[in-house]
């Protein structure tokens, strides 16, 4: 239940900029019709209010628009990129449109991700996970841009989703590296397989784990997969 007397208010103003005190250009990139559409590389086509499309690039802060070619101005169709980018309604320089791999939303990824992840799903580096298959508390390393089914444990002999405790997991979801607290070896999960939802109260650290087995025993005794940290 929200606490409305123990909210801090924020001061009393309008947010949407007061036209008449903007540089027109700026006025018109908020007020007028477009759309924006992002491509590769940095570079946006922008569809006026008059239907005409303009092709802007953020790198080489150029417009194809009359308005920048012939005087050199920062026209209102490079100020709307900004804007839109600001507000999320469009991806920023280096990232795509793409459905997250393991819930379908659509999110901005990086231009170069195979398996994109959105906010939700991603799991951040050094964030604490558990082990649905062991209950064993874990920490994220890394997400890897690979398949489950294209990853290989070397110890096991197989791929990630081929090993055992994983099967009924899906194979191409990404990989994620985790280590246990404290630790130095990495382990290789699908991503659905570690639970991001631990309980502050149910962290161990590494010192009450002190009758855990060893790491090349773990590999096969209980599910653990193991992966040697490359490089
Ligand atoms: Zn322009
Ligand atoms: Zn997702």
């Amino acid at each position: 239940m929200t606490h409305t007397r123990n909210t801090p208010a924020s001061e009393k103003t309008s947010l949407a900029p007061d036209p008449a005190r903007l540089d027109p250009r700026a006025a018109r990139a908020w007020t007028e019709r477009m759309s924006v559409r992002a491509l590769e590389g940095g570079e946006y086509a922008v569809e006026s209010a008059s239907g005409a499309t303009y092709l802007v690039s953020l790198p080489e802060r150029r417009c194809s628009c009359p308005d920048h070619a012939i005087r050199g101005e920062h026209c209102k169709h490079r100020r709307r990129v900004a804007l839109e980018i600001t507000a999320g309604r469009v991806p920023p320089p280096g990232s795509r449109v793409a459905g997250c791999v393991a819930c379908g939303r659509t999110t901005f990824a990086g231009e170069d991700r195979r398996l994109p992840l959105c906010e939700r799903c991603a799991l951040d580096p050094d964030e604490r996970v558990r082990d649905r298959e062991t209950g064993d508390l874990l920490v994220v390393a890394a997400t890897r841009d690979r398949r489950a089914d294209e990853v290989e444990i070397e110890a096991a002999d197989c791929t990630v989703a081929a090993y055992p405790t994983n099967r009924e997991y899906d194979p191409g979801e990404p990989v994620i590296e985790a280590t246990y607290p404290g630790g130095e070896r990495r382990y290789a999960y699908p991503l659905s397989r570690l639970d991001p939802r631990v309980g502050v109260g149910r962290v161990r650290s590494v010192g009450t784990m002190g009758s855990r087995p060893s790491a090349g025993q773990t590999t096969l005794v209980d599910g653990r997969n193991g992966l040697e940290r490359a490089g």
